[in-house]
């Protein structure tokens, strides 16, 4: 993989006098010039708004703009580009499901199932669409590892389930959920399967179909793409039950004065013009990891969690969140170390230009249930290096020496 970093013109910044290492993925990831170079490109050769115009550069913005759907549904498994309704990201899918779906389909009394694990656009949606409707929101626990606990979702999604949505990985505790499993589940008490993809897309090959789901969300600045787009991917029936949220130009097949019929999924969702460039990006970013090959991605990140997680485990005060299993992990690594806190500890790794996160990570339910306020989190993708990790590790131990001394 150390062939493509010269494709990350970010990568080759100085902070604070030292090299850039970049592992706060999970957040947002940097752009390859191919993603850069085909933004630019559109917008000195192509621009203009789409499905509007009869004159070429019209033309050409559409074809694009449709040709991204397509690459959208082969890169996760579907097989209609109808399927794939382009958004600002999870957040905004995750919302519209719960608004345009859910709004509809779910009913008091009706209980909505998600996990402890979830970021809070897997959450806060399902609770203000269960305080409108009253509705139950019900949540899965995990093991003492930070793993799904199957039996938990056993017990909690029944016969008054209607909607289950979990992440596909998790932001937080590198763990990848049983989707599969758990959509068979949801289906056998008649509820659909939503599924928040955000941390898998990027990392792993996904099939939408073979993992039944019914919706799934994710977004392109999170696997190279640029940030404004992201995708809901929904079964056609399910996208046409499900009322759009943005009324306007586009949307419609036909206004008159008190009354509009919408055009069908998933042009009924993208009303006014769209984020286009964004669209082609993605494309670009979706062509880049097909290039690099997916399986080759979820290796390389495995290999690095292999390379730092012992070496992570050795630190005197260090504790790790998730699965002890390298194994069983993404390249996602969440940790405190006794005495510091988290966002010390981010400034103090800052100065030696190893950027990672600290804080709840949107998480505060997880937070809670970890007994924790705030971890470390440090997140690797497919132009990360072992040199990275190193440099990560000797950061760290730079860093407790630091505040061990009381120097600060
Ligand atoms: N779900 C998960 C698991 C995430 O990690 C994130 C981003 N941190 C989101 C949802 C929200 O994604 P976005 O901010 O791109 O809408």
């Amino acid at each position: 993989m150390n062939d493509l970093l010269e494709d990350f013109p970010i990568l080759k910044e100085m902070i604070n006098d030292e090299k850039l290492v970049y592992l706060d993925n999970a957040a947002t990831t940097q752009k390859p010039k191919q993603v850069l170079d085909t933004i630019r490109y559109y917008y000195e050769h192509d621009n203009a708004n789409v499905h509007r115009g009869v004159h070429t550069l019209a033309e050409r913005a559409t074809k694009q703009y449709e040709q991204v759907r397509e690459k959208v549904v082969n890169f996760i498994g579907g097989n209609d580009p109808h399927e794939v309704v382009y958004t600002k990201g999870t957040t905004e899918a995750l919302n519209w499901v719960a608004a345009g779906y859910g709004a509809t389909h779910v009913h008091a009394g009706d209980e909505i199932v998600v996990s402890y694990m979830e970021h809070h656009s897997n959450i806060v949606p399902w609770q203000q669409l269960a305080a409108k409707v009253g509705a139950k929101l019900k949540y899965i626990t995990l093991t003492a590892d930070g793993q799904l606990d199957l039996e938990s979702a056993k017990h909690v999604i029944t016969d008054k389930t209607v909607l289950v949505s979990l992440c596909h990985a998790s932001n937080v505790l590198g763990v990848v959920n049983p989707i599969k499993e758990v959509a068979q589940l949801a289906h056998q008490h008649g509820a659909i399967m939503v599924v928040d993809g955000a941390q898998a897309v990027p990392h792993m090959r996904v099939n939408v179909q073979k993992l039944g789901a019914d919706f799934y969300a994710f977004s392109g600045h999170k696997m190279l793409g640029p940030t404004g787009i992201g995708v809901l991917w929904g079964k056609k029936e399910l996208l046409a039950g499900m009322r759009p949220l943005e009324f306007g130009g586009e949307m419609i097949a036909n206004v008159g004065l008190y009354h509009t019929d919408f055009k069908e999924p998933p042009y009924k969702f993208e009303g006014g013009t769209q984020n286009i460039a964004g669209v082609v990006g993605l494309g670009a970013a979706i062509d880049y990891l097909t290039e690099v090959g997916l399986d080759n991605v979820t290796a390389h990140e495995k290999s690095l969690s292999k390379y730092v997680l012992p070496k992570l485990q050795k630190i005197p005060g260090i504790e790790i969140y998730g699965p002890s299993d390298p194994d069983i992990r993404t390249g996602v690594l969440s940790f405190n170390l006794t005495g510091i806190h988290p966002h010390d500890l981010a400034s103090a790794l800052d100065m030696d230009g190893v950027a990672v996160r600290a804080g709840h990570h949107c998480a505060q339910p997880l937070m809670k249930y970890l007994g924790v306020g705030a971890t470390a989190r440090a997140s690797f993708y497919l132009y990360n290096t072992k040199a990275d990790a190193d440099l990560f590790i000797n950061a760290i131990l730079e860093a407790k020496e630091f505040f061990s001394n009381g120097s600060f």
